[in-house]
């Protein structure tokens, strides 16, 4: 299966009971696990050289079980704390963000520092799959939403060196506003427009259960944009060609009005196509991209990072400025 391919394997469903049988017989070159799994078999995984990512969505039991069964944080921080003590390699806490959690943001960093995690990414409540069962005021508003922008970028300073912080796609495009006026200069002179992201055209997800083939991980079951099949005589059949070629000209707000849109190309598409169905219920496979934080000029003016970048890319030469990976 993954001859001729990087491989990565997701295991949504982590409780099938034959789980290590399959990890130590299938070949991957990275592989995200969590709490239970790390739980009970943390000592005979160690030797795979995975990904550990658990799932951590609060600093309390009572805020991080909004979004999972009761009992479980104690089961991830003992997880946690195993993976630490075998000194594990590449260890990541996830937590999704939403409408109850999102002002204890510190207070997670704080957690986590406490058992010496380098790696902490904020993802966000994405309204796909499952959670377009949760309750709709679980979902951030937009007041919520500029705060965990804001707030994640005095975070990030203030860890800087001795935690990794990071924002999913999910947020959008965090770029600083001194990148924005660069790129809105360059980018009409650029020859082609970016991808919108590389779903379905360099990547794609292949779920084990039905076969079928997705963009990405985020569009996993959504029929919307099943795009074919995998079939163990013929391989992978593409039954659909993949999206989103002519978006420059046929995206909507506010990506439409952009003036980095060649450079950006809408971002994440799932996110957008996702929060976009969520606030008017309906799947537009050109929606923008809502609250992106660089249409609403909440990122910081300068970013010290993108300045480093722009030098080192303008004396080394090593690649064009023009990025091909999301920021
Ligand atoms: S408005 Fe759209 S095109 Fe512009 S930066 Fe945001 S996501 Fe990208």
């Amino acid at each position: 299966m993954s001859k001729g391919y990087n491989t990565r394997v997701y295991f949504s469903d982590q409780s099938d009971p034959r789980l290590l049988d399959i990890l130590k017989r299938v070949s991957y070159d990275e592989i995200e696990l969590n709490n239970r799994v790390v739980t009970d078999y943390v000592k005979e995984l160690s030797t795979t050289n995975p990904i550990f990512g658990f799932s951590l969505h609060g600093h309390r039991a009572d805020i991080h079980e909004i979004l999972t069964q009761e009992g479980n944080f104690d089961v991830t921080i003992d997880a946690i704390k195993k993976a630490r003590k075998l000194n594990l390699p590449n260890l990541r806490v996830f937590s999704v963000l939403h409408s109850r959690n999102y002002m204890y943001m510190q207070e997670m960093c704080e957690l986590l520092q406490k058992y010496d995690f380098s790696h902490l990414q904020f993802t966000k409540l994405n309204y796909a799959g499952g959670a377009q069962e949760l309750p709709d005021d679980l979902y951030m508003d937009q007041d919520a939403f500029v705060h965990v922008v804001k707030t994640y970028e005095k975070l990030k300073a203030k860890y800087s060196g001795t935690m990794e912080l990071s924002l999913s796609k999910m947020y959008g495009p965090t770029h600083s506003r001194l990148k924005v006026h660069f790129l809105g200069l360059i980018t009409p002179f650029m020859k082609r427009q970016r991808r919108a992201c590389h779903g379905g055209i360099e990547k794609i997800i292949v779920d084990a259960k039905t076969k079928k083939i997705f963009p990405c991980v985020w569009t996993t079951g959504e029929e919307w944009i099943n795009l074919g099949y995998y079939d163990e005589e013929k391989g992978l059949v593409f039954e659909k060609k993949t999206w989103f070629e002519d978006i420059e000209s046929k995206i909507g707000e506010p990506c439409k009005s952009c003036k980095i849109l060649r450079y950006c190309g809408g971002y994440c598409r799932s996110a957008a196509i996702a929060e976009t169905n969520r606030l008017t219920g309906k799947i537009d496979l050109y929606a923008g991209f809502p609250r992106c934080p660089v249409s609403l000029k909440i990122t910081k003016f300068v970013k010290s990072h993108e300045v480093k970048s722009f030098f080192a890319r303008l004396f080394f030469l090593k690649k064009p400025y023009i990025l091909s990976s999301y920021e």
